[in-house]
């Protein structure tokens, strides 16, 4: 069992299931569940395939914060080289709390506000991938009020189908994202007459999970004659941004290793001038994680079995929202038979699941372990049902640093206040 489980330093010993050195019991005694566990280790080599990957060539790898914005979380990236793709003013406050460097920071998203456009501006950021014409004109007039110059990318929507789920495919032209190709060309143009935006590269992201380079290898292709079409009129560009999307195994999906998934980009990209950016999530953290839980019941019916535990789709809202499946894995050998349980947790909604008909051998009170639970798990959580937020520990070797207290109840209504009376 030992080799197939998903996240690369769990393991079985005789005090059940550990992370690196760490029994994920005395993590729950220590801190209670539900809570999110990582292996420094796992993040470390999780990065470290990319940079083997890049070797030899001007590459930088900017960690997409959305997946897991924890400051412990970008403070092993921060040391380890990494720049960031934000999406949101508050991640960028993020990067810098956690030691990022801004200046190896890109910035995403088709919403920016004024306020984030100025606070990025004044932070120094390496770059804005803008994904509207509006967005360029205001960001040009942003920077002129701050007497400074933006660098920019387009993120550019290659129309291409990376054969994901629908609500994390961002590459066809009928998503929001990015600008299509065929105005590409225009709003180049546009942005070299703007007083305050310095042209630096071109920027794409198709999707997420992606578990084919082809989708990838096609989008590149277009980008690169996009790239060379606008350097015959005059506009040559420093970057080539290609996103994330490398997908990670959650059940039996084979995503291809990091540089098999990069090599079509980069067999592409040989040779020319350009440096190179991706933008990796999922692929940085999501195996680097789990969700610790308890059970809290369970309920033997006559159709199924449940196992109501103390973690619920407001700490992992994947598999309510897409249907996700994640591996759920005893902490504990049991002597007690294995049954068929759906593991459900105690929120007041029939979507409230977490896995459909596994097999358990559990008791009350036992710990299970949801593997997979690295990326877009804390991110995504809310305190619907006023939940307290799930806490957050990193292993490192032998130690477990608690990096985020699990929330309290009166923090949830700080920022309350009851109507006056009369
Ligand atoms: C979400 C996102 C990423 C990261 O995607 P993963 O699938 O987690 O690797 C990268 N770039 C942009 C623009 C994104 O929106």
């Amino acid at each position: 069992m030992n080799s197939d489980f998903v996240i690369p330093t769990l393991h079985e010993s005789t005090r059940g299931l550990q992370l690196e050195q760490v029994s994920l019991s005395a993590i729950a005694d220590c801190f209670g569940s539900p809570t999110y566990v990582y292996s420094e280790a796992a993040l470390r080599q999780a990065f470290q395939a990319y940079e083997q990957a890049l070797a030899g060539r001007e590459a930088s790898i900017c960690y997409a914060v959305k997946a897991n914005s924890n400051l412990g979380v970008l403070s092993v990236f921060a040391r380890l080289g990494a720049g960031f793709d934000i999406v949101s003013g508050g991640e960028l406050s993020r990067v810098i709390a956690a030691g990022g460097d801004p200046a190896k920071v890109v910035f995403s998203g088709v919403g920016k506000s004024v306020a984030e456009m100025r606070q990025a501006l004044a932070c120094g950021i390496r770059c804005f991938n803008v994904e509207s014409e509006a967005e360029l004109e205001r960001l040009d007039a942003v920077a002129g009020e701050m007497r400074l110059v933006a660098p920019i990318a387009l993120r550019v929507n290659p129309d291409v189908d990376p054969k994901t789920h629908p609500y994390i495919s961002t590459g066809l032209r009928s998503n929001k994202f990015g600008v299509a190709f065929d105005e590409a060309m225009r709003l180049y143009e546009l942005a070299a007459a703007l007083p305050h935006i310095r042209i630096s590269g071109i920027a794409c992201h198709i999707g997420s999970q992606l578990l084919d380079p082809a989708p990838m290898e096609e989008a590149t292709r277009k980008i690169l004659a996009l790239v060379d079409r606008l350097k015959g009129w005059g506009i040559a560009l420093e970057h080539i941004d290609l996103g994330g999307g490398l997908g990670i195994r959650y059940r039996d999906e084979q995503p291809p290793p990091v540089a098999e998934y990069l090599a079509p980009m980069l067999s592409l990209l040989n040779g020319r001038s350009e440096k190179i950016c991706f933008e990796p999530g999922r692929s940085l953290i999501g195996n680097a994680g789990l969700l610790l839980t308890r059970v809290e019941y369970l309920k033997h019916g006559t159709e199924k079995n449940f196992a109501v535990v103390d973690a619920a789709m407001n700490d992992l809202a994947r598999p309510a929202l897409y249907d996700a499946y994640h591996e759920v894995v005893e902490v504990d050998r049991r002597a007690v038979p294995a049954l068929h349980y759906e593991v459900v947790g105690p929120i007041c909604e029939s979507g409230d699941f977490l896995a459909h008909d596994r097999k358990l051998s559990i008791e009350q009170g036992d710990l299970l372990a949801i593997l997979s639970a690295g990326a877009y798990g804390m991110t995504m959580s809310s305190n619907y049902n006023t939940r307290p937020r799930a806490a957050e520990v990193m292993v490192v070797g032998e130690r477990m640093h608690l990096i985020r207290e699990r929330e309290s109840v009166e923090s949830l209504y700080a920022l309350e206040s009851r109507l006056p009376q009369g």
